[in-house]
């Protein structure tokens, strides 16, 4: 079986319906979660920027941790690197993420005179995906999270999980990179399906289509996955 890139055009009905049918088979296995917004929309930004190579156990420590030294947005931007840094150790990659927020939000607070991203509701999901990657150590997956997770907009993160099982599959070839997923799950599901495939993908990944070894015998989508090296 060829992946899809190599012989089928994204947004086919025969892909369509192949991609429907994970949707299916993924909702009958985990459920489909209701979307709500768990966070302010700054906050799920820097959230996500130290949710960057690292679990969520741990970037969610760092983000309390950020939380609970600083009340304010105004006070993150003022401290000085080193603390922030310190701060939220715990996330890893504090040098680079620390310098990464604060750029965020002075950004945010030069352009907009304020740290509400609210106004995002508004644009079109083109528009607020440019103005969002124009940040610094913001790439096409922070900004999709925000704009799904916040406003429930139709923008499909892709992490590694979702690249690893897409690829596994055969809707994307195995150096498809995760933009290029993103497109191709843009191209063959509704935007209502986004945020429960989004979640539901990810939690496939880790309990089942793992990265060392998955455990195709376990796996609700063996009969429509294409991956040559099933394990049994
Ligand atoms: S059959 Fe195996 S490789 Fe395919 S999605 Fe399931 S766990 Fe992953």
């Amino acid at each position: 079986m060829q992946p899809m890139n190599a012989g089928m055009a994204p947004g086919g009905s025969r892909e369509r319906e192949w991609a429907a049918e994970i949707y299916r088979q993924l909702d009958a296995a985990y459920g489909m979660p209701d979307w709500r917004p768990y966070y302010a929309p700054v906050d799920e930004l820097v959230l996500t920027i130290l949710s960057q190579n690292t679990n969520d156990v741990n970037s969610l420590r760092a983000f309390e941790a950020l939380k609970a030294h600083y009340p304010t947005w105004h006070a993150v931007l003022a401290a000085p690197v080193d603390e922030l840094t310190y701060t939220i150790r715990i996330g890893g990659l504090g040098p680079q993420k620390a310098p990464r927020i604060q750029a965020a939000l002075s950004r945010i607070l030069e352009e907009r005179g304020n740290f509400d991203l609210d106004f995002l509701a508004e644009w079109p999901v083109d528009q607020a995906l440019d103005w969002l990657t124009g940040f610094n150590g913001i790439g096409p997956k922070t900004a999709s999270i925000v704009l799904l997770f916040c406003f429930g907009k139709p923008a499909f993160p892709v992490d590694t999980h979702i690249t690893r099982v897409t690829r596994r599959l055969g809707l994307a070839g195995t150096k498809d990179s995760p933009e290029k997923i993103q497109h191709i799950w843009e191209a063959l599901v509704p935007g209502e399906w986004y945020y429960s495939l989004h979640l539901n993908f990810i939690r496939h990944g880790r309990e089942v289509c793992r990265a060392p070894k998955p455990r195709c015998a376990a796996c609700v989508l063996s009969t429509v996955c294409r991956y040559p090296d099933k394990t049994v």
